[in-house]
């Protein structure tokens, strides 16, 4: 059975952003595991309305989720909340309240001296974007010092820094108001490395090479990120970051990406035009057939339904967009001028167009100079 976001929030479906916040605000405290120490139900209750939370407070998700419930979020690629780990809800409720509500929750933050999600780029053809395919990735993630436990230290022996005494907070006063401020020598840990590790010069790291395959879905557009889950470094306490992969999609030399359509730039010589002829254009997905109609325009468009991308969220099929640029001849041989003039007299009256809508000018422009 589903379970009702409103009805966890406590909130009417028509609630505003402003009540939802409210609402978030309130039970999230209430059911914080700091205020619930050990207490199973109490968790489960405060993951839930994280994950009400995460979805009703972001337009597009609401409006999802209103429509086609929890399923609807989940073929949109908004799903997964049943593998968020604890830390991940903790990340997300102290991202909401740390900027949201100004509040400090005392977790102790493990202080990491790297940051776990790591990020790479990957540059990639244009028919892998339009097709998807598997990528071998080979890249390099880091991953505690062993001979100082990832400290930094010698021998992983680590002092009271003298700065704060160990506190990792710094205070001063202003007059009658105290401040804190993070230690700026240990950077909040309490703690500093008197003498450096040899090993990893203090950084407390090594790096470490892994291959990975990732799949690449189809129509992935420039810009877009992939996240492979647990792929990025390794903590001291054993906790692994994520990887994000940005996609580059390279420039095709014929068809050109916009949004989930390709345009396809077609010349066409005068005569084929005019006569309405068929031919054959190269799609990424093989041959088709342009019918051209007597009177083709330079720069018309023709559609074809379903040749493009596959837009990522819809799963909707963008269309091939053949633009016709019309070519006409810049030199002509003796044979090809007689040929045209011959096709031009067959025209008759319908050649001189320019003659009829100005016949009448001429005489009124005339008239403006007679005195
Ligand atoms: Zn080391
Ligand atoms: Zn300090």
């Amino acid at each position: 059975m589903d379970i009702d976001y409103y009805e966890i929030l406590e909130v009417d479906r028509s609630a505003s952003l402003e009540e939802i916040k409210k609402a978030y605000r309130k039970l999230a405290l209430k059911y914080h595991p700091d205020r619930n120490p050990g207490d199973k139900e109490a968790e489960e209750k405060f993951k839930l309305i994280n994950e009400a939370y995460q979805v009703l407070s972001d337009e597009e998700k609401r409006a999802l989720y209103d429509r086609y419930g929890k399923a609807g979020l989940e073929s949109h690629g908004f799903g997964g909340f049943e593998n968020s780990s604890y830390e991940d809800i903790m990340d997300f409720f102290e991202s909401i309240f740390g900027e949201a509500f100004g509040q400090n929750f005392g977790r102790r933050r493990q202080e990491e001296k790297y940051p776990l999600d790591l990020g790479l780029e990957l540059t990639i053809s244009f028919k892998d974007a339009l097709f998807g395919a598997q990528k071998e990735i080979e890249y390099s993630y880091k991953v505690p010092c062993e001979a100082c436990k990832g400290t930094g230290a010698k021998e992983g022996k680590l002092s009271v820094c003298p700065e704060c005494q160990g506190r990792g907070q710094i205070y001063y006063r202003q007059g009658f108001m105290t401040f804190s401020q993070t230690c700026p020598r240990c950077g909040g840990s309490g703690e500093i490395a008197t003498q450096k590790c040899v090993k990893c010069y203090g950084y407390g790291y090594e790096t470490k090479h892994e291959k990975i395959t990732i799949q690449i879905p189809e129509g992935v557009d420039s810009g877009n990120r992939i996240r492979v889950q647990g792929k990025g470094n390794i903590s001291s306490s054993g906790k692994r970051g994520d990887l994000y992969i940005t996609i580059y999609v390279e420039e095709d030399e014929h068809f050109i990406r916009h949004n989930d359509d390709i345009y396809l730039e077609v010349p066409i010589f005068f005569t084929k035009a005019l006569l309405g002829e068929s031919i054959t254009i190269p799609t990424p997905r093989g041959e088709k057939e342009l019918k051209l109609h007597t009177g083709t325009k330079d720069k018309e468009q023709f559609i074809f339904k379903g040749e493009g991308f596959k837009n990522l969220r819809t799963g909707k099929i963008g269309n091939l967009i053949a633009q016709i640029k019309l070519i006409f001849p810049t030199k002509l041989t003796q044979e090809q001028r007689n040929l045209l003039e011959k096709l031009q007299e067959s025209f008759g009256v319908q050649s001189k167009p320019h003659e009829e809508k100005f016949s009448s000018l001429f005489e009124k422009v005339k008239n403006w100079f007679k005195k």
